[in-house]
């Protein structure tokens, strides 16, 4: 059984205050651990186990107002945290810099309708679609705006959705934000400069609150976005082929605000799991060439370099055939992927690795 998140904003009047203090004594539990680690780290040069912690946080849940799930909860999380960056000692998470955060298990909550009770107290979200399947766990989130979120990871049946037949290969780009190799465009506004002026004038006259409304309605913005062309691609596709598009070199040219502004990677990071959790293929290629190849004859003629990005249209020397830029990576993206899918197919026709192994 699949997985999904579901996010609501729960209704500024509905116990914020509660829900600080339960922050707090997360805090409290997340920094005992990570003294108690390092500790333990100083003197023996070893990491204490989600289950040694378990141990030593029992029947802390009473005093401090938590569930005894959402203990565990904090001591799991912290123990795979430092697992995975193989720390011994982790943030401190402190009240005033630290968002807050109280996750819980199923147990431990009631769901109904638009409430959620957790420790005898009830809150209220704003309902906005039904939950597809039982609660597993989930959690309280605090954005930099002081508004509280409740997340609900819930199963997941998939989705019905009808083949299409229809295949894209999909170039990233700063003006027109995805091309599709059959010369559909999906573009947005650029919000850093929309909302350029408004910020600039509020971070002058050192109006925080204002500056961090702003930042947030830009991502909140963009995320829309995303979702929605997302979704509809995944709807509309039964193969996506995205380039492995890399804004690194691209940050450090005088397009650094389009590059940060684009957002690929949330936009790649969404594409893939909704089409895995629709059954789409989607695959991430190398694209370097893409550009500059020629799709009707293969060869390297295109506009090269970073001088020449203001080249939209160009014409094939080799070939004679007129190019829209985007468009013509688009189609060579659609291509290589399906060059590595026949590859697979007849490793004997390619040299390299694959011949080796079929002698
Ligand atoms: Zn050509």
């Amino acid at each position: 059984m699949k997985l999904a998140t579901y996010r609501f904003r729960l209704k500024d009047s509905s116990g914020r205050n509660r829900l600080r203090k339960l922050g707090f004594a997360v805090n409290d539990i997340w920094n005992y651990s990570n003294e108690t680690t390092a500790y333990q780290w100083s003197f023996r040069r070893q990491l204490l186990s989600a289950f040694d912690l378990h141990k030593l946080t029992a029947g802390v849940g009473k005093e401090l107002g938590l569930h005894s799930q959402t203990v565990q909860a904090v001591v799991d999380e912290y123990a795979k945290c430092g697992k995975q960056f193989k720390r011994s000692k982790l943030h401190w998470r402190s009240r005033k810099r630290s968002l807050g955060w109280v996750p819980f298990k199923a147990v431990g909550v009631k769901v109904e309708a638009d409430t959620v009770t957790y420790g005898g107290h009830t809150f209220r979200f704003w309902n906005t679609r039904p939950l597809p399947g039982k609660v597993r766990c989930g959690s309280f989130c605090e954005d930099a705006q002081g508004r509280w979120y409740v997340h609900f990871v819930c199963e997941d049946p998939t989705p019905e959705r009808v083949p299409t037949g229809k295949e894209a290969g999909i170039d990233l780009g700063l003006k027109t934000l995805a091309t599709l190799s059959d010369g559909v465009e999906l573009s947005r506004e650029n919000l850093t400069r929309k909302f350029e002026v408004k910020l600039a004038s509020a971070q002058r006259a050192r109006k925080k609150k204002q500056v961090t409304r702003i930042h947030a309605k830009i991502k909140n913005k963009r995320k829309d976005w995303n979702h929605k062309a997302t979704t509809r691609l995944t709807n509309e596709y039964d193969v996506l082929v995205v380039g492995n598009v890399s804004p690194s070199k691209l940050k450090k040219t005088k397009m650094a605000k389009s590059v940060s502004d684009a957002g690929w990677a949330d936009f790649k990071t969404m594409l893939a799991y909704k089409a895995i959790r629709l059954g789409v293929v989607y695959k991430e290629v190398n694209e370097s060439f893409s550009t500059v190849t020629c799709a009707a004859c293969s060869e390297r003629s295109g506009p090269r370099g970073l001088r020449a990005l203001g080249v939209r249209t160009w014409r094939c020397s080799s070939c004679g055939t007129c190019h829209d830029r985007d468009r013509n990576a688009a189609v060579n993206i659609l291509r290589s992927a399906r060059d590595i899918v026949r590859r697979r197919e007849f490793p004997c026709l390619y040299a390299g690795e694959d011949v080796k192994a079929c002698k």
